[in-house]
């Protein structure tokens, strides 16, 4: 057994743990970027905190998924208005906008040097400016992950840029920020942390730490999703998520994703759908067809069997079989009405592209046995 783990420096986790994001921004710097989500007034109670503490603040709003022109323009800002410290305050979007940012204000060069795929994907020299990271949804985890997700909308692709620099000197982690959250947020948010909490359970790449993460996030999510969703304001819910979300962080940044995400990539790069949504979608037949591979090609694997403790995680059965895990993940997505893929413009005839960009993506080397590609292109079908 040979494994590693890394994550944000430091992670503080409760309700009202807000508060001491201030005096931890003081130690790092003198003047901080915030970037906020298309609201930032929600950052209002933040940012007079910080000025308190004697940390200047320029606001910075990213509005939807982050492109590379954005965090070309967010450092700029960053570098005109001489911030020495960058502060994420929102969903995935703008916590992966800021962690680049970050990156890029200690790191010569262009963006493009540094981006996988369609950059010269060169490795960060540096350590980033301090970054410090507040979630204000529960569902990506991206505040203790070390990649940052940005579209190109030219090349209609999603790419990664990753190194251990991106990892965050703060996370800070408070449920009550998500409170008032849509409940359409809520559903597409909390399931694709169900989503992180499964894949990397099941995945290549599992280890006992991630596992241990896994199935604490599992057992909350089982307990807290449906809550969560039909009231907002339910603390104990809205806590079990906020961790669930953060577990699940720790969990993808160290053990590896599957077909679900594997597909989210190019999905999110060629259609303007909400990765949660996305993933949410394609959850129950990626299960299924990991499920039937498994037993097709590899009837003894440690993979199915850990299938099964899904199932008996999220329906609270032990006896619960492998198929009893995808229904309870089908039947949750209806509850929480989430849309088929068709609903943002993906059919039939995008398929085989889709196939050939998902068979590449990262994520995918981890699933726990290698699909097909007619086994790839069922996948998609279902979830049209
Ligand atoms: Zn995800």
């Amino acid at each position: 057994m040979r494994f590693e783990f890394a994550t944000a420096t430091r992670v503080v986790f409760g309700v009202g743990a807000l508060r001491e994001v201030a005096p931890a921004a003081g130690e790092y710097g003198r003047r901080a970027l915030v970037v906020t989500g298309r609201s930032p007034d929600r950052a209002g109670p933040l940012v007079a905190q910080l000025q308190q503490a004697g940390v200047a603040c320029s606001i910075f709003v990213t509005d939807g998924e982050p492109t590379l022109e954005l965090v070309r323009q967010g450092v700029q800002r960053a570098r005109d208005e001489q911030c020495d410290i960058v502060l994420g305050f929102g969903g995935g979007s703008a916590l992966d906008a800021a962690k680049a940012i970050a990156a890029l204000l200690t790191n010569g060069g262009e963006l493009m040097d540094y981006v996988e795929v369609i950059g010269a994907g060169k490795p960060l020299a540096n350590c980033g400016a301090p970054f410090i990271a507040v979630p204000t949804t529960a569902g990506t985890g991206t505040e203790v992950t070390r990649n940052a997700v940005l579209a190109s909308p030219e090349h209609r692709i999603k790419v990664s840029l990753r190194s251990p620099h991106l990892l965050a000197r703060l996370a800070v982690v408070d449920p009550e920020l998500t409170f008032d959250l849509p409940q359409a947020v809520t559903a597409r948010t909390g399931l694709d942390a169900l989503t992180q909490l499964i894949e990397p359970y099941v995945c290549r790449r599992a280890n006992p730490m991630t596992d241990g993460f896994c199935v604490e996030g599992l057992q909350r999510v089982a307990h807290s999703l449906r809550r969560a969703f039909h009231d907002g304001r339910n603390a104990e819910a809205r806590t079990d998520m906020s961790l669930a979300s953060l577990l699940s962080g720790f969990a993808l940044a160290n053990a590896g994703l599957g077909v679900v995400h594997g597909f989210a990539g190019p999905l999110g790069g060629m259609f303007p759908a909400p990765h949660g949504a996305v993933c949410a979608a394609l959850l129950p037949h990626g299960m299924a067809a990991n499920i039937r591979a498994l037993r097709e090609r590899a009837p003894a694997s440690e993979s199915l069997r850990r299938y099964e403790a899904v199932a008996s995680l999220l329906t609270g059965k032990p006896n619960a079989s492998a198929q009893d895990g995808v229904d309870w993940a089908a039947e949750i997505c209806g509850e929480l009405g989430i849309p088929k893929l068709g609903s943002y413009g993906v059919s039939k005839e995008h398929i085989p592209k889709l196939v050939a960009m998902a068979s590449q993506a990262s994520s995918m080397k981890a699933n726990p046995i290698a699909l097909t590609p007619e086994e790839l292109e069922d996948v998609l079908a279902c979830a049209l």
